[in-house]
């Protein structure tokens, strides 16, 4: 009987494993022909000034709306893009894409622009990049990229020389997902970037978690001391912006600021975003 039990075990976990490979090799093969077709479109979600409440830039994120299945979430494709080598041609499509819509804005006006891991262990990165930045016009100065921690442990000197080719050229580089990944305070002494982007977990725990409360207040000290510019990333709560505009931080990202859209007509007269109370 036991037996019997440990097979049926084993022929369930075989079909979990199936519908898991399935659903993998169904993404991979959809994804490819969103990628020639240029489904996939960049959403740019506001970056904001915390006490003047203006907009800095955008940040163009990766959507993806299925003809059958509808959204799919980058969580899911941006993995299956970097396993099967698509990853360029996506990042190549979405940087086209973003600064076609942004050229359009006013001058001071940004685009930041994520890069994925996989990508900065290429050492033609930096020429890449600048390469398509001159193929489309888009001034460099106008460009932020934005590097997860993660991305740098693979390699950090090829990433460290790509972030240095980038900031020469007049790009900035955010170190984005801050204080998620490993070792980061050894990256700070590794790299040179203009911006730290304080991870939304840090962020939404804010209102019931003291440790958060320490670590965003030290993140936000830490970047006054480097120099750097610091964003909060996933404000959701008015007491959240409040204690972030009360610790110094200058920029905030997320839903109660604004969220991903597609904005393919952009009002500038909404430059600044709507006056928020700073309490609930
Ligand atoms: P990220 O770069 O840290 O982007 C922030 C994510 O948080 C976005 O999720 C955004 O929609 C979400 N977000 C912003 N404000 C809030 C908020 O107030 N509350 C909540 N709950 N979420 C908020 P999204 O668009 O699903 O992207 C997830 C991640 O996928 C991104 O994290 C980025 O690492 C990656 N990604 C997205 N687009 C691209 C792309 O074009 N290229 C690459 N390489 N990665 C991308
Ligand atoms: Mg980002
Ligand atoms: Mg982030
Ligand atoms: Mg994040």
């Amino acid at each position: 009987k036991a037996k019997r039990g440990g097979r049926m075990q084993v022929a369930f976990f075989e079909d979990a494993l199936e519908r898991v490979v399935k659903e993998r090799n169904w993404i991979e093969n959809e994804l490819r022909e969103a990628i020639r077709n240029g489904d996939i479109v960049p959403h740019f979600q506001p970056v904001v000034d915390l006490s003047t409440r203006k907009v800095l830039g955008y940040e163009a994120l990766a959507r993806w709306n299925h003809r059958e299945r509808g959204s799919i979430s980058p969580a899911e494709f941006i993995p299956v893009a970097e396993e099967c080598g698509l990853i360029m041609q996506l990042s190549e499509q979405m940087l086209v894409k973003a600064t076609d819509v942004a050229r359009h804005w006013p001058q001071h006006i940004s685009l930041s622009v994520n890069v994925s891991p996989v990508q900065l262990r290429d050492k033609g990165l930096g020429r890449k990049l600048l390469d398509l930045l001159a193929a489309t016009g888009f001034p460099p100065r106008r460009l932020e990229v934005e590097i997860t921690e993660n991305a740098l442990i693979a390699d950090l000197e090829t990433a460290s020389d790509t972030i240095r080719e980038l900031r020469a050229a007049g790009v900035s580089v955010a170190l984005d997902d801050f204080g998620t990944g490993h070792s980061s305070l050894n990256h700070l002494r590794a790299c040179r970037f203009d911006k730290l982007k304080i991870d939304r977990s840090f962020v939404s725990s804010l209102s019931d978690n003291q440790d958060s409360r320490r670590i965003v207040d030290a993140i936000i000290n830490l970047s006054r001391s480097f120099g750097v510019r610091c964003t909060a990333e996933g404000i959701e709560q008015p007491g959240e912006l409040a204690m972030l505009a009360g610790w110094g931080c200058q920029e905030g990202q997320g839903y109660l600021l604004g969220r991903p859209e597609e904005k393919t007509s952009f009002d500038f007269s909404d430059v600044v975003a709507a006056p928020l109370r700073l309490r609930a």
